[in-house]
């Protein structure tokens, strides 16, 4: 990283496809093959780039992607803008992730609502069809929710979110300040409404460089211990899964010890 940026804010981009501008339809635009996966990965990294720009001209030192949709190889890195820095491959090392204090602002791009959410645009919970409900310390979340926890427990706030209009709602109730563009809504059973990408650019670019400025004035979310992280599932329906820490962190390295 150049050194003369070297005191400027370092931070995380955290994407997703389903949240994306334009994106509605899960049998044709989030997976490699399907028809109109192309059009979503070019989506992806606009909104993206957008970002980077943003935050590049509010000074940031250093600007991680985590690609969080379908293992981590979403984006090409002759595609992404410098001075970004772009992890892939699966499993992500702990350590490129997050860290305490290793960043100072999470932007999400792309991002959906949680799984049940009757005004969200393909909104789900974790890779799994069958998880109804997640919960910490009783309080619903979604994959965005789960992702402020874990910042929070790093001391890292979630400083920017764009995504359709229910997951900017949702990371609001839990970060009020976050600045969010919304790209698009649900206005039928499968159907949305977007901006056009080059407005969503312009917008997400205004709103990066906005949250990047005023990155110090951020708290993270920080949840009390002992934490208690609950799974809900639809099928087979009732079935409910605990598991504990005595911080978020220890609660999630349960879940994730136990498939
Ligand atoms: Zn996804």
């Amino acid at each position: 990283m150049s050194a003369c940026l070297a005191q400027g804010p370092k931070i995380l981009i955290v994407t997703d496809m389903e949240g994306l501008g334009g994106v509605n339809d899960r049998d044709e635009q989030l997976l490699p093959g399907q028809r109109r996966y192309e059009e979503t990965r070019r989506i992806l990294t606009g909104e993206v780039n957008a970002a980077v720009q943003g935050a590049k001209d509010a000074g940031a030192s250093l600007i991680v992607i985590w690609d969080g949709h379908d293992g981590s190889r979403s984006l090409a890195v002759d595609e992404v803008l410098p001075p970004a820095r772009l992890i892939q491959g699966k499993p992500t090392p702990a350590n490129y992730y997050m860290g305490p204090k290793m960043y100072d602002g999470i932007i999400f791009i792309g991002q959906h609502a949680m799984a049940g959410d009757p005004k969200g645009v393909l909104a789900h919970s974790q890779s799994s069809a069958t998880i109804k409900q997640i919960t910490l310390n009783g309080k619903p979340v979604g994959e965005l929710g789960q992702v402020a926890a874990i910042g929070g427990y790093f001391d890292i706030p979630v400083i920017m979110l764009t995504g359709d209009e229910a997951a900017c709602q949702e990371m609001l109730a839990l970060q009020p300040t976050a600045v969010t563009v919304a790209v698009k809504k649900l206005v039928g059973k499968q159907s949305t409404l977007s901006l056009p990408h080059a407005e969503a650019k312009s917008l997400i670019e205004q709103a990066a460089r906005q949250a990047v400025r005023q990155v110090k004035s951020y708290q993270p979310w920080k949840l009390q211990g002992p934490v208690d992280l609950m799974f809900e599932y639809s099928n087979p329906a009732g079935k409910i899964s605990h598991f504990q820490g005595q911080t978020v962190l220890e609660a999630f390295e349960g879940w994730l010890g136990k498939p």
